[in-house]
């Protein structure tokens, strides 16, 4: 018999969730790399299926582990390690403290600060600054780094906390942790509480757009709770007080936003950035559930490219060996039902995941260099968006006649 799956509220706006953006069967935590010890023990496996909300877009995923689970301190990401979001990360924090006049008298606070990554750059500049990150593992790298950094979450009781403490921030950078909390309208109202009357925020997310136009629904998983539009977006900071002002369109995860947030009594004015980018999503589509309900049909497409790709290539006795050992691969491999007959092993440049096998599909993970040792004809990349970046890094693979191959949007050998 059929188990009723609970009714589902919005988290941005407490409507009934009705509508299925992707239902993505059972997987284990995309973060969940396992020793060898675990392989032997059988997964924890919890639904993924992305619903959007009819009233207000905001596109999400049921809280399915508790954050405990999730966010140990064995959190194997550590930003640093990708060269080109590094130089992201430096110019923005030029590109803020030109635009906002920032000096010694001010105060800049990052949430999601990592390993202090974007930090070092305002620090570098003597300008006061406080990254808020709750894996410890990460935030003890920064603050060896000379980073101040407090090891919590970050919601409203932080933000009062941080504010009693003299940490008003003239500007509030938060780059890809919209998504990836689950109480996002906490976060909001902390942002909002946080932020001094004339500052500003910085928030960067990948566009739903982007996703839904180039089919990537690998980006859906369990520890990424929403999928922004700007039209969800601005709802959700206008409830609490808050005033998107311009928006910026950036490359980086396969296409994202970069929005400028103020208090909406004080805020500049709307640039006319604001309008292009609600209007682009209009035409889209993005305001009419069928646009969201033909989502499904591109994921079983991927599906079925990839696998024949891998199937052909075991027919012809070609070895396949993945790149890179993302989140989002791990719910491409799981969703597609690819295993070690079909991609022998990846390779990673984080020294945290070598050792390592991936969840569900329990591939394991090497040193980049021991590809030069198996030589395998096809190299599978997961995270498509560092496709030049790897290709580059990795053209050694060529030597042996090795060719590169991205699985998103739909499969294609690189030249
Ligand atoms: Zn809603």
């Amino acid at each position: 018999m059929l188990r009723a799956e609970p009714r589902v509220l919005c988290r941005g706006c407490d409507a009934p969730l009705t509508n299925t953006l992707a239902d993505l069967g059972v997987h284990p935590s995309a973060n969940a790399y396992l020793t060898e010890d675990q392989l032997a023990e059988e997964e924890r496996l919890r639904p993924l299926h992305a619903r959007v909300c009819g009233n207000c877009y905001l596109v999400q995923i049921a809280t399915v582990w508790s954050q405990d689970e999730l966010f140990d301190d064995d959190y194997a990401y550590f930003s640093s390690f990708s060269d080109s979001w590094l130089d992201h990360a430096a110019r923005l924090v030029d590109d803020l403290i030109a635009e906002r006049g920032l000096g010694p008298d001010s105060k800049v606070v990052e949430i999601a600060s990592n390993d202090g990554y974007l930090l070092r750059n305002v620090i570098a500049r003597g300008i006061p600054c406080l990254g808020v990150d709750p894996c410890r593992n990460v935030a003890e790298v920064a603050i060896a780094a000379g980073i101040p950094t407090e090891v919590r979450f970050f919601g409203q009781e932080t933000a009062r906390d941080l504010v009693e403490r003299g940490w008003r921030a003239d500007v509030i950078i938060a780059n890809n942790v919209l998504a990836h909390v689950p109480d996002i309208r906490d976060l909001v109202s902390g942002l909002r509480i946080l932020l001094a009357r004339d500052g500003v925020i910085s928030l960067e997310f990948p566009h739903l757009l982007r996703m839904m136009d180039e089919g990537q629904f690998d980006t859906i998983y369990h520890e990424h709770f929403s999928y922004l539009s700007l039209t969800a977006t601005k709802r959700l900071l206008e409830r609490v007080g808050l005033s998107v002002f311009d928006v910026e369109r950036l490359k980086t995860h396969g296409g994202s936003l970069r929005v400028r947030v103020g208090h909406a009594a004080t805020s500049p004015s709307v640039r006319p950035s604001v309008s292009e980018v609600l209007a682009e999503e209009r035409r889209a589509g993005l305001l009419r559930m069928d646009t969201y309900e033909t989502f499904g049909a591109r994921a079983r497409s991927v599906r079925t490219g990839l696998r024949k790709f891998l199937e052909d290539a075991k027919a012809r006795g070609q070895a396949v060996a993945a790149y890179g050992a993302p989140a989002k691969g791990n719910t491409l491999l799981n969703y597609c039902g690819i295993g070690r007959d079909l991609v022998s092993f990846t390779v990673d440049r984080s020294p945290r995941k070598h050792g390592r096998w991936l969840p569900g599909s329990h591939i394991p993970v090497y040193p980049v260099e021991y590809l030069k040792t198996a030589r395998p004809d096809w190299v599978l990349i997961l995270p498509w968006n560092l496709r030049d970046e790897i290709v580059e890094c990795a053209d050694f693979v060529r030597s042996w006649g090795g060719r590169f191959v991205v699985p998103i949007p739909r499969i294609e050998v690189i030249p």
